[in-house]
């Protein structure tokens, strides 16, 4: 059974069996673990992923890919869930399996980032999660502060999880190649908070607004949020930019917003 590839599903299909290996290999399922896979497309991961676990699920929203699943995977142990991953309950799909879940996925690219963020507010009851996404996401996934690929993605990724970016991987190792390099990586949550951050919506408005415009200074990108007194009683000199602070400094400032302005 063919299938052509959907651009609007951002279908790039692994087809380098050494690149697939590698991705095992990072992950290394074991028996009794809940793995879930994001977007099976035909299933190059997800054959190899079935064979060492006995409890796989896997998300697609592609019908085609669905019913090409179902016939492929019948009488497997495989759960397949035709369903759009950015509204998936992940969650719920915890409490069922009856504990936290390990997540891989080659992902849909032009979906990564409202994506990560969904994942990121479930990272509770999650394992850890293998991803491969755009090289440039990446590298801005797992930026530590002064770097230029420092910004929002970083500090809303980093807030949850430890990052681990582990290896490149080309265009030719999928069919169609897309026009970019990628990357894997591991995003670990968090078993003991680098930093208390009481009310993400809060951190992830500051944050926000601190990156509006990278060239200027705080001061000027948080003026409706934070007032000098703030910035004062937080420690944070106002003449500092977004890129030079630490997750750790945020999450300080993000306790001083002022409350009119939320
Ligand atoms: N895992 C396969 C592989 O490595 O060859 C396919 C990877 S392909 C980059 C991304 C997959 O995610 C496709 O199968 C696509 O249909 C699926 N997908 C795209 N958007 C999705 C969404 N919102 N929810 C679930 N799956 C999605």
């Amino acid at each position: 059974m063919s299938h052509r590839a959907r651009k609007r599903f951002g279908q790039n299909f692994l087809i380098d069996d050494s690149v697939i290996q590698d991705i095992m290999a990072a992950v290394a399922p074991q028996p009794g673990q809940r793995l879930v896979e994001i977007g099976p497309g035909t299933g190059a991961l997800t054959r190899r992923l079935l064979a060492c676990t006995d409890e796989l699920h896997v998300v697609e929203i592609d019908r085609d890919l669905v019913a090409r699943l179902q016939h492929e995977f019948a009488g497997t142990s495989l759960h397949i869930h035709q369903a759009d991953a950015l509204k998936f309950d992940f969650r719920e799909l915890a409490r069922q399996a009856g504990g936290p879940l390990r997540i891989i996925g080659n992902l849909p690219y032009n979906i990564s980032t409202p994506l990560l963020f969904h994942l990121m507010a479930v990272s509770d009851c999650i394992v850890d999660m293998h991803f491969m996404l755009q090289k440039e996401v990446v590298a801005r996934i797992g930026a530590p502060p002064g770097n230029k690929q420092y910004g929002k993605l970083s500090l809303m990724v980093q807030a949850r999880c430890d990052v681990q970016i582990l290896f490149d991987v080309p265009p030719a190792a999928f069919r169609p190649a897309p026009e970019v390099m990628s990357s894997v990586f591991r995003c670990v949550p968090h078993r003991v908070a680098p930093v208390t951050i009481s009310d993400f919506s809060r951190f992830e408005r500051v944050v926000t607004a601190a990156f509006a415009q990278r060239r200027k200074t705080l001061r000027n990108n948080l003026k409706n949020l934070v007032s000098a007194d703030g910035f004062q009683a937080a420690g944070i000199d106002a003449s500092r930019r977004a890129e030079e602070l630490s997750l750790v400094e945020f999450a300080r400032l993000a306790s001083f917003v002022v409350e009119e302005s939320l």
